[in-house]
């Protein structure tokens, strides 16, 4: 800077006595000026042209300030590529890394144009990049749940994973899992991966299941009858007694678990679809009551009913008296004698929307936590010995969230050790055919 500053003082200065000569100082100093300022504007316009294209303009040969100004943006460019090179070198990595995701994975905008999709899109969607580049999603995906899913996922607040299984409507053997997640606030990932083969095997386990229970029934019930008539003979030698009661009591359990699993079978059944029509919640419970009668009596139970008559649930009512018949007798089965059971059928609040809900609280043995998220798996008992006691065969809270959720209903467990547990099965407004508030209580 001092080097270019004498400079220009030194020129005018010799214009200055050039000016002093020729009687003309300051005339001859304004030309000087003007001179200094032309070269200047020339040289900068040299550095404009190498800084606009410095790969294919050579850099000028220059001394001063402006040299300096040419090295730094010399340098700047020259870590801009560096910084570029290793950007795109990991942007491909990353695309390489996407691409070899068995999963297809596209990105939508916030107006439903395809940004861009891997090669796995294409065998599981159809989608092709970059021919579908800004075509809209809901043009090429034709499945009403997955675009409601994107909708979602465009919400203020939308949930932190969304998914949807369709069954293809192309290739009626395929079944396509969906997920969506927004990732920015303008770009929504959609992952979708072909599950026909988890299917089909799920498909295969429950057959088997089915068949296998079903090939047992013929066999049990006659082994079941010869036991009952032997032990129904008067000549039995009395050493014999014992194993005979233990033999009929064993296949009574026998018989149960196979019920049992038939019965989840045909809730599984995605084809048997079941009559949905009004049913009087208060009848069944009556029916219940009756039934269980004999066992609240036997453990001297108090069982409180609180019941809105009014509210009346469209629904299948055999799977229905199944789901709370089985919460009821859970309740009667673990909590100790002399207890007190609520069963409640009412509106409720939950989330802001309005529920029709069946509950059963209970104060007795209750579950530790760790518990509550396997218990409606099948077989997943507490306490076995005491699931045994009871006539359990660790299949009643997997027969009661099938059937919740052949009703678009959830269960809701909360339970403290040594405290009690409340079942609550959630249906949602879409279930209820009427809500007339008439609340009747009953107390046994
Ligand atoms: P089970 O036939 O053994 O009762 P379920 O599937 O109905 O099978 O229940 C699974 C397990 O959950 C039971 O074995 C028991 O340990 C626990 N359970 C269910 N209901 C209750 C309850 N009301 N209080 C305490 N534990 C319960």
């Amino acid at each position: 800077m001092r080097y270019d500053i004498w400079k220009f003082v030194g020129l005018i200065l010799v214009a200055a006595v050039f000016g002093y000569t020729t009687e003309h100082v300051l005339l001859s100093m304004l030309v000087a000026s003007i001179a200094i300022i032309g070269w200047q504007v020339y040289r900068l316009n040299l550095l404009y042209l190498w800084a606009e294209n410095p790969k294919t303009n050579p850099m000028p040969e220059v001394s001063g300030q402006l040299h300096s100004l040419y090295r730094s943006i010399n340098r700047t460019n020259a870590k801009n590529s560096k910084r570029k090179r290793q950007l795109s070198a990991y942007l491909t990595q990353f695309r390489k890394a996407v691409s070899a995701l068995p999963d297809a994975i596209v990105l939508v905008d916030d107006h439903g144009k395809i940004e861009w999709a891997n090669k796995n899109a294409n065998t599981v969607l159809g989608i092709r990049w970059p021919e579908d580049s800004n075509v809209r999603f809901g043009d090429l995906i034709r499945y009403p749940e997955v675009n409601r899913l994107l909708e979602k996922a465009n919400s203020k607040k939308p949930p932190p994973e969304l998914g949807v299984i369709v069954n293809s409507t192309s290739n009626n053997e395929q079944t396509i899992s969906f997920k969506c997640i927004r990732y920015t606030k303008t770009l929504r990932m959609v992952i979708a991966r072909d599950v026909s083969r988890l299917v089909k095997v799920n498909q295969m386990q429950s057959d088997f299941v089915a068949n296998v229970s079903h090939e047992l029934k013929t066999p049990l019930t006659v082994l079941k009858g010869y036991v009952e008539i032997l032990r129904d003979n008067p000549d039995l030698p009395l050493k014999f007694a014992k194993p005979l009661e233990q033999m009929n009591l064993q296949s009574i359990r026998m018989e149960l678990i196979v019920g049992d699993l038939l019965y989840l079978a045909r809730l599984e059944d995605s084809d048997n679809i079941s009559p949905h029509e009004p049913v009087n919640i208060t009848n069944l419970l009556n029916t219940i009551v009756d039934a269980v009668g004999p066992l609240i009596e036997e453990k001297r139970h108090k069982l409180e009913l609180e019941i809105d008559y009014s509210l009346i649930l469209s629904g299948a009512s055999t799977e229905l008296h199944s789901a709370f018949s089985n919460l009821i007798t859970n309740a009667i089965n673990y909590t100790p004698d002399n207890g007190v059971i609520k069963v409640r059928w009412r509106s409720e609040q939950h989330n802001g929307k309005a529920c029709a809900v069946f509950s059963v609280t209970d104060n007795g043995y209750g579950i530790a936590s760790q518990h509550l998220e396997r218990l409606t798996q099948r077989f997943y008992r507490v306490d076995t010995d005491r699931s045994r006691e009871g006539g359990g065969t660790g299949l009643g809270l997997a027969i009661v969230k099938h059937v919740l959720q052949r009703h678009a209903a959830e269960l809701e467990i909360k339970s403290q050790e040594e405290e009690g547990s409340v079942f609550k099965c959630l249906f949602p407004q879409g279930q209820i055919v009427s809500t007339k508030q008439q609340t009747s209580a009953l107390i046994s």
